[in-house]
């Protein structure tokens, strides 16, 4: 049999056709996992069958944790499902084995709702990656994307993305980019909404932090992404600020291609009220947080889906759109039906996912 056709047959194999399906092969493919394991789901109030759910892999009291994490951006944990299950076959199979002293804590459709309903956002609208701000303090503001809301809501697509274009042409590229996607604390209708509150799903982090009293271990944080960037390329993004010791960290288990978007080489910006930044103060300089983000269909079609899917999820706009339709359109983009895609997320993800296990373990 040819590598590619092996390659294929388990890629396939893995990746799941909705949010139920993937709960059940993360849990089946767990149960083969012969390492101590210790299992706690996360009850979603917004439907009794909605979970999170989250797995301790090997010795409780290990000092070293590889973390891995999909889901944080619901649509997206098709590919973080497949990834961790993937990785417990790996594991089951005695292909591979926890390093002493290590174990893994693995989280499984962090956003459920997102994750079910084919959304980024959580049952509240809220990104949850832009949710990890001090909400004791005054909201972020983001002055320009204020400026450009009304073109956000032209009813006709052409026009809308002309609008847009112009608005990218006054501003600069990168300017347009931070201002659209970089978070926002104003209009709980439009994408990269930020909340007004602690979302479910940071709610989770916090309290995984807390009871594995992560603090004081030495951490690898994985977060699975997809949407941006080269199609099917993976791309390590390290949200550290450049010249920390953490980012020293980074490039070191993962090599230079890390991105980094505080220094403009990353396919992302810099974002407010990421959830690196729940993980980046309880980390010393010898722990790094990075986002694996598999890219797919483009920046420009990435806008376009979500704009649509705000507009008919807010009810605004007469579109013709429904909310089937742009469900449909948010799994395509997020989610390519297509098995070379879907090989090339496995081979990265085992590739970084190895590189994050050596790198935690390593003296
Ligand atoms: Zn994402």
């Amino acid at each position: 049999m040819p590598p590619s056709t092996a390659l294929q047959c388990f890629s396939r194999h893995v990746f799941p056709m909705s949010y139920q399906d993937g709960c059940q092969r993360w849990a089946e493919a767990l149960s083969n996992v012969t390492l101590q394991v210790s299992r706690r789901d996360f009850a979603n109030g917004a439907a009794a069958s909605l979970v999170c759910q989250t797995a301790w892999l090997g010795p409780v009291d290990a000092n070293r944790v590889l973390v891995v994490i999909g889901g944080t951006h619901g649509v997206e944990g098709f590919a973080g499902t497949a990834v961790q299950v993937d990785w417990f076959n790996l594991l089951a199979s005695g292909a591979l084995t926890l390093p002493g002293d290590t174990a893994m804590l693995c989280i499984n459709a962090l956003n459920p709702w997102g994750y079910m309903n084919c959304r980024r956002c959580d049952e509240e609208g809220i990104d949850i990656n832009r949710n990890f701000v001090d909400f004791s303090q005054p909201l972020p503001d983001n002055p320009r994307y204020e400026k450009m809301r009304p073109l956000l809501s032209i009813v006709d697509k052409v026009a809308r993305g002309q609008a847009l274009a112009d608005f990218a042409i006054q501003v600069g590229q990168r300017n347009f980019e931070i201002a659209f996607s970089g978070g926002q604390y104003s209009d709980p209708e439009g994408p990269f909404y930020g909340g007004k509150g602690l979302g479910f799903s940071r709610k989770v982090i916090e309290t995984l932090i807390s009871d594995y009293a992560l603090a004081g271990r030495r951490l690898a944080v994985v977060d699975v992404h997809t949407g941006l960037g080269p199609y099917g390329y993976g791309e390590v993004i390290c949200d550290h600020p450049p010249g920390s010791p953490s980012v020293s960290t980074a490039f070191s288990w993962y090599g230079p291609g890390c991105g980094l978007p505080l220094a403009g080489t990353s396919s992302s910006v810099p974002k407010l009220g990421l959830l690196d930044y729940a993980w980046h103060h309880i980390m010393s300089g010898e722990s790094c947080f990075v986002t694996l983000e598999f890219g797919t269909l483009g920046t420009d079609s990435l806008f376009e889906i979500l704009l649509d899917e705000a507009c008919v999820w807010a009810q605004t706009g007469s579109s013709g759109l429904t909310r089937s339709a742009v469900a449909s359109a948010m799994r395509t983009h997020f989610y390519p039906d297509d098995d070379s895609w879907r090989e090339a997320v496995i081979f990265r993800a085992r590739q970084v996912l190895q590189q994050a296990l050596r790198g935690v373990s390593a003296s």
